[in-house]
């Protein structure tokens, strides 16, 4: 997608070898013109696909699936973060390792969300190692549904996240595939 990675090249901060910050426009202050072209071009790219829900985990996942959700005309329900969770007969959950935060963490999602007729779309932010997806995945083959497909913002293609999630089976759609920082610019795919 032209748009996101003109604004990538433009607002985004190489951090590291590994860490792209994009406070300006994604994660902190939200564009919401470029969060709503975000989630139309989801919804082109998963257009015929029969899709009945959108998951994905808070915080940073939310606004490009609400804005996917308004063009596909179906609910987002995103997952939440814990420390840890009682066992619990009303909720799925799993764990994930959190890249940036180099922590696990529980995510849970209450199973009224989720039932076993729903085609679920999993959206998010980036995609490192492909914890944060496979675990969203995992939630939705705990409601014995389906996953359709997962759609990414950025994907860091260097990273094994992709290609594990591809061999696993899933549809993957990134709008936006770097193949490398180097020398603090960001080189896509
Ligand atoms: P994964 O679970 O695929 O290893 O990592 C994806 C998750 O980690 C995303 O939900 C995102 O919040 C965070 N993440 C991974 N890499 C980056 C990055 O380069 N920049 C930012 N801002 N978040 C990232």
């Amino acid at each position: 997608m032209e748009l996101l990675k003109k604004r990538i090249q433009s607002d985004g901060l190489v951090l590291n070898d590994s860490l792209l910050k994009v406070d300006s426009f994604l994660n902190q202050q939200i564009d919401p013109d470029l969060m709503l072209k975000i989630g139309e071009e989801f919804a082109h790219r998963f257009q015929g696909e029969q899709i009945t829900k959108i998951l994905t985990i808070e915080s940073s996942g939310i606004a490009v699936s609400v804005m996917a959700g308004l063009a596909l005309k179906i609910p987002v329900v995103f997952a939440r973060k814990k420390k840890s969770v009682t066992i619990n007969e009303d909720v799925y959950y799993t764990k994930v390792y959190s890249f940036t935060k180099q922590e696990s963490n529980d995510i849970i999602v209450s199973k009224q969300f989720l039932q076993e007729d729903d085609h679920v779309l999993i959206i998010d932010d980036f995609l490192a190692n492909g914890e944060a997806a496979a675990g969203l995945a995992e939630i939705v083959h705990q409601a014995n549904a389906r996953v359709v497909g997962i759609g990414i913002v950025i994907e860091k293609s260097f990273q094994p996240g992709a290609k594990k999630l591809m061999d696993a089976g899933y549809r993957v759609e990134s709008l936006a595939r770097i193949a490398s920082f180097s020398n603090g610019q960001v080189l896509f795919l």
